[in-house]
């Protein structure tokens, strides 16, 4: 008998064709956030989960006594409570390695849109305001040969330092351990404490996973640390970073801008953030491509099955359930 499973967002029709091939399955059809009532009811029978921004919090937990595997569908998986899955010894994996590349893409696109007021110039031909050329018209910032620092320097902050040494960047990269010398040689990056990456960056674009030692990383200490013509870019989560200092150090120049992705509550955004220039919103889309959804979406599929075959996936995140 195939093993009943959930998925809590429509899936790209290859992948749910391969997890039908091994699985029973069930979906929420809308792409949209499930009610939690619901996903607990659905939970009832099933022995895998696949999770595209649902909370998997205790009580949908304890709503699933036969739960024994729960693929993420993203790679931050602050969503799901890991340390009530341990409790079960449920392993759960996430899809590195599928879309790291593409959001890099789109943090790089955030930087170069503030620095360069992309938006705003957009805006400016729309509206037909532009009535002739002129020295002075929208100047932004160089982003060559300044310094870019990386705060979180795995799957994603090291393509971002390869995209930055594209365009002459130095780089600096702060987190809790060393990479490898071989790494850093290889992306020119040094590694340094977080005071002088924030006092010495052009940019801050931040690739930390939210955990209760990053909520708030970036507060207003480290904006008053940060040059008033820096540029912040924030691709990991809303919570990594203060919005009302956030707010309060854009509107009172301590920094230059900010590219956001993700914010702090979101679907809703703080509507302060709207009404300033500079700064670029997006609706949090850092993987957003057809070919890294469909890529995410294969290997969460995978994940799952090979959970539920009992073996061992690479991308395990709590590997202590296995001890
Ligand atoms: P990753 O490969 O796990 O890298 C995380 C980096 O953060 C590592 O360098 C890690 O190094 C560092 N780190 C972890 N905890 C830290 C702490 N307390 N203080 C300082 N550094 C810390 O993750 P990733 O693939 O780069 O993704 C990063 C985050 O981006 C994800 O967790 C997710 O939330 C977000 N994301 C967003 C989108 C989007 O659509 N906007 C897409 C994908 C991912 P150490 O362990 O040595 O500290």
């Amino acid at each position: 008998m195939k093993p009943k499973v959930f998925v809590t967002r429509p899936l790209p029709a290859p992948a749910l064709d391969l997890l039908s091939s091994a699985c029973e399955v069930r979906g929420y059809p809308e792409d949209a956030a499930i009610p939690a009532t619901q996903l607990a009811e659905e939970c009832r029978e099933v022995e895998g989960l696949l999770v595209n921004s649902a909370r998997i919090n205790k009580e949908v937990l304890d709503a699933a006594p036969k739960l024994r595997a729960v693929s993420n569908c993203g790679v931050g998986y602050d969503n799901i409570d890991v340390a009530a899955c341990n409790q079960r010894r449920i392993p759960i994996t996430n899809p590195a390695g599928s879309l790291e590349e593409t959001t890099a893409d789109l943090a790089f696109t955030l930087l170069l849109a503030t620095a360069r007021r992309a938006i705003e110039a957009d805006r400016y031909v729309r509206e037909g305001r532009w009535d002739r050329w002129q020295f002075g018209l929208l100047h932004g910032l160089d982003v060559h040969h300044k310094t870019l620092g990386l705060v979180g320097f795995g799957g994603i902050g090291q393509p971002m330092a390869r995209r930055g040494l594209g365009f002459s960047m130095r780089i600096l990269y702060y987190a809790r351990h060393r990479v490898t010398e071989g790494v850093e040689r290889e992306l020119h990056a040094e590694y340094t404490d977080l005071e002088r990456l924030l006092r010495e960056s052009d940019y801050v674009s931040l690739h930390v996973p939210l955990t209760s030692e990053t909520r708030h990383i970036i507060d207003s200490k480290a904006f008053s640390l940060m040059k008033s013509t820096a540029i912040l870019v924030n691709t990991a989560r809303g919570p990594v970073v203060d919005e009302e200092a956030l707010l309060q150090a854009l509107s009172g120049g301590k920094i230059a801008g900010a590219g956001l992705d993700v914010f702090d509550g979101e679907p809703k955004v703080n509507p302060n953030f709207a009404s300033l220039d500079n700064v670029v919103l997006a609706p949090h889309i850092g993987s957003a491509t057809g070919e890294t959804r469909l890529r995410m979406a294969t290997l969460a599929v995978r994940n799952l099955i090979e959970m539920l075959e009992d073996k061992r996936p690479a991308n395990v995140v709590n590997p202590e359930v296995y001890s």
